[in-house]
C-alpha cells in the first residue's frame, strides 16, 4: 500500500466550506495514487462550539478542577466530533470515509491523563480501511490505555497521532495542514509578512516548537526524527510549497544553506509568571533547594529559565500554575514572590553555535528598542530572554530587523 498521512487542525475545519475544501485535498490525494490515512483535530478554534477549549470551558463552569480521566473522555469528543463531521463529508461526495477514535486506530497510552505518552501502536484497523479503499478519518490527540481508559496527549497532540501513526505504518512523509502556509521567521500573527522558512531541521524546528512557535508539536518532531520521516507545513487553503522539515544536507535545497543561518526564526512564550525565592539562610548549605525542586516536580510544575544563587533561587512557570506554586512551596518558611506578565523570547539558528557577538546583537537591539531584560539563557542554538509581556511586541519587530528575518529563507 502506498500511505499518505494528512493531518488537518482545528481552523482548517471551522466551516462547512473549509471541510469541503479539506474533502477535496483528500479526494486529490487518492486520485493521485495514494492511499491516505488522515488526522484531525477538533474543529474550530476558543469560542467555536465543539472546540477544546471551549469543552474545557464547559466542564470547568460544572466543577472547576474535573476528575483527570473525565476530563480525557470529554475532550476526546472535540476531535471524534471532527473525525465524523470529516468522514460524512468525504461519505456525502461519493468517497468512502470511516471515522476511528484514537483508541480503534491502535493508539495504546500509558495513563498520564491529560498528557499521555503513546507506548504502541496497532495500525490493523487503519491498514484494513484503507485495503477496501475506506479513507479512515482518525481523531487526533488521543488514545486509550492497555485497559481501555481513553487519553489525550496535550494541547497539539493531533501533531503527535499522525506522525507516529505514519511511523506505525512506516509512511516516510506527513502533511500537516493548518492556517499558515508554512514555519515563518516569527509569528505571524506579530509580523503578518514574516517569510515562510523552505527547509528546515529537525533540530530547528523542535527547538522553535519548544520555545513557543506552536505550528507543531515538538514531540511530534521527534517521533519524526527517530522514524526518518519528513514533515511538511501546508496551509490548507493557501496550497504552495510550504516548509519542509528534513534532517537536512538532502541536497535539495533551495535558497540558503540551512548552516548558513546564525539566526532561522524568533519564537515567544507568553503568560509566565517569574518565581522569586529567597531563604532564611545561604541555599547551599541547605537541603532546601533540592526540597523545592522536588515538590514542584512533584506537582507536575514545569520550570525555565533556572536561576540559582546562594541568596536567590529564581525561574518561571506558565502563569496558570502561579497558585499551585504559592501553595506547593507554602510549608517551607520561605520568602516567596510570584509576578505575573512576563513573556519569553527566544532567537533561534543552528548556525550561531561559536559565532561570536549573538548575544551582544540580541541585548542591544532589545536596549534599544526600550525593552529591559530581566533574564537570559542560552544554548548552542539559541539565546532567550525574560522580558515584560508588554514589551513582546517591541521585542520581536527589533529582533526580527537586527537578524535581517524579512528575507526569503
Ligand atoms: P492547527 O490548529 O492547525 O494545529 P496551530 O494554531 O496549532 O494550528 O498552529 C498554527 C499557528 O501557529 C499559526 O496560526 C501561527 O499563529 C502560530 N505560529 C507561531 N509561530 C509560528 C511560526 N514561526 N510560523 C508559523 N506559525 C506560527
Ligand atoms: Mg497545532
Amino acid at each position: 500500500m502506498n500511505f499518505c498521512v494528512l493531518k488537518f487542525g482545528g481552523s482548517s475545519l471551522a466551516t462547512p466550506e473549509l471541510r469541503r475544501l479539506v474533502a477535496q485535498r483528500i479526494i486529490d490525494k487518492a486520485a493521485s495514487g495514494c492511499d491516505p490515512v488522515v488526522v484531525v483535530s477538533a474543529m474550530g478554534r476558543a469560542g467555536d462550539v465543539y472546540a477544546t477549549d471551549s469543552l474545557i470551558g464547559f466542564i470547568r463552569s460544572t466543577n472547576a478542577s474535573p476528575d483527570p480521566q473525565n476530563l480525557d473522555l470529554l475532550l476526546s469528543c472535540g476531535e471524534i466530533i471532527s473525525a465524523v463531521v470529516m468522514a460524512e463529508t468525504l461519505n456525502q461526495l461519493g468517497c468512502r470515509a470511516q471515522a476511528l477514535t484514537g483508541g480503534q486506530a491502535g493508539i495504546v497510552t500509558d495513563q498520564g491523563f491529560g498528557s499521555a505518552r503513546i507506548i504502541s501502536i496497532d495500525p490493523k484497523a487503519v491498514i484494513q480501511a484503507c485495503a477496501q479503499k475506506v479513507i479512515p478519518i482518525i481523531a487526533g490527540f488521543q488514545g486509550q490505555t492497555s485497559s481501555g481508559k481513553v487519553t489525550t496527549l496535550g494541547r497539539g497532540g493531533s501533531d503527535i497521532t499522525a506522525v507516529a501513526i505514519a511511523a506505525a505504518l512506516d509512511c516516510p512523509v506527513v502533511e500537516i495542514y493548518t492556517d499558515v502556509d508554512g514555519v515563518k521567521t516569527a509569528d505571524p500573527r506579530l509580523i503578518p509578512d514574516a517569510p515562510t522558512i523552505e527547509e528546515l531541521t529537525y533540530g530547528e524546528i523542535i527547538e522553535l516548537a519548544h520555545l513557543g512557535a506552536k505550528v507543531v508539536h515538538p514531540r511530534a518532531v521527534e517521533i519524526a526524527m527517530e522514524a526518518g520521516i519528513e514533515l511538511r507545513i501546508l496551509s490548507t487553503v493557501q496550497g504552495g510549497l510550504g516548509t519542509t522539515i528534513t534532517a537536512g544536507g538532502g541536497g535539495k535545497k533551495r535558497g540558503t544553506q540551512i548552516a548558513d543561518r546564525v539566526v532561522t526564526g524568533i519564537a515567544h512564550l507568553t503568560r509566565r509568571a517569574h518565581v522569586k525565592i529567597s531563604g532564611p539562610a545561604d541555599f547551599n548549605e541547605s537541603e532546601l533547594t533540592l526540597q523545592i525542586f522536588d515538590l514542584l516536580a512533584r506537582s507536575h510544575i514545569s520550570i525555565d529559565l533556572i536561576y540559582l544563587s546562594p541568596q536567590l533561587i529564581a525561574f518561571i512557570i506558565d502563569d496558570e500554575k502561579a497558585d499551585l506554586v504559592k501553595q506547593v512551596l507554602a510549608g517551607l518558611g520561605l520568602n516567596i514572590t510570584v509576578e505575573n506578565g512576563y513573556a519569553k523570547v527566544s532567537v533561534v539558528g543552528a548556525g550561531m553555535h561559536g559565532v561570536p557577538g549573538v548575544m551582544a546583537r540580541v541585548v542591544r537591539s532589545l536596549e534599544k528598542a526600550d525593552v529591559p531584560i530581566f533574564q537570559t539563557t542560552d544554548s548552542h542554538a539559541n539565546i532567550s530572554c525574560l522580558i515584560r509581556e508588554d514589551d513582546l511586541l517591541a521585542a520581536v519587530r527589533a529582533l526580527f530587523a537586527e537578524f535581517e528575518l524579512s528575507k526569503e529563507g
